[in-house]
């Protein structure tokens, strides 16, 4: 464990969700994507809130609630204010939120495409390992394996031949390289006498990438 470069990913889906849905306009099923708008009723003491979708075709809208006649003492005040103001750190946490928007439809395209911010934590120099720390903020559809292949810089194959020889190590285990990355997985790759490892090992830091900052890579409604 001494010889490992500690590195952190942060895995951020570049689109939100989208639900698929009958558009009545369109005639046909189409992805809806999040306008980047909310609507709130505050209604004497209860409030209702929804995420407003848009047909990728038409301008025909979805209405997905989120907040349904809920006491307005129940909500701390800055979540209220920020609600009122249409605050867009808020609207893009709403709109990421898969898990909200899978108990109202049930068909639902995620991107696999990600971008992926990489930070070096510690550990030595001229490692011949390298532990990778997974944060992932928002859920993302893109498998583990084909995740590392892509930032790493190999062929899927060659993924899975490290973990065949037990040098491609993933916290969950089992199936882990088959599912989507999850916040707080770790991937320990040693790499000790591998011709391609001093490669893995600067790719896994980032050294080897341009590092685009996070923020200006997610598109997420019309704006
Ligand atoms: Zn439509």
């Amino acid at each position: 464990m001494s010889n490992h470069v500690l590195v952190r990913w942060t895995i951020v889906p570049r689109n939100c969700p989208r639900p698929i849905l009958a558009c009545p306009t369109c005639g046909v099923d189409r992805p809806f994507h999040p306008s980047g708008k909310i609507r709130l009723n505050a209604n004497g003491k209860r409030l209702d809130a929804w995420v407003i979708y848009k047909c990728g075709d038409c301008d025909r809208t979805w209405n997905r609630p989120f907040l349904e006649r809920r006491l307005a003492t129940d909500l701390p005040p800055d979540d209220l204010a920020a609600l009122k103001s249409g605050d867009p750190a808020v609207v893009r946490h709403l709109a990421f939120d898969l898990a909200a928007l899978r108990r109202k439809t049930s068909v639902i395209a995620q991107s696999e495409e990600v971008h992926v911010e990489k930070v070096v934590t510690g550990g030595a120099t001229g490692a011949a390992g390298v532990e990778i720390a997974l944060a992932v903020p928002y859920p993302v559809g893109i498998r583990l394996d084909r995740l590392l292949a892509t930032e790493l810089g190999l062929a899927r194959s060659r993924i899975v031949a490290l973990a065949g020889e037990g040098r491609l190590i993933v916290g969950g285990g089992g199936n882990a390289l088959k599912r989507p990355p999850r916040d707080g997985q770790s991937v320990h790759l040693d790499l000790a006498d591998a011709s391609d490892g001093r490669g893995i090992v600067d790719a896994a830091g980032g050294t080897a990438n341009c590092v685009a900052h996070m923020n200006g890579q997610i598109t997420c409604g019309d704006d």
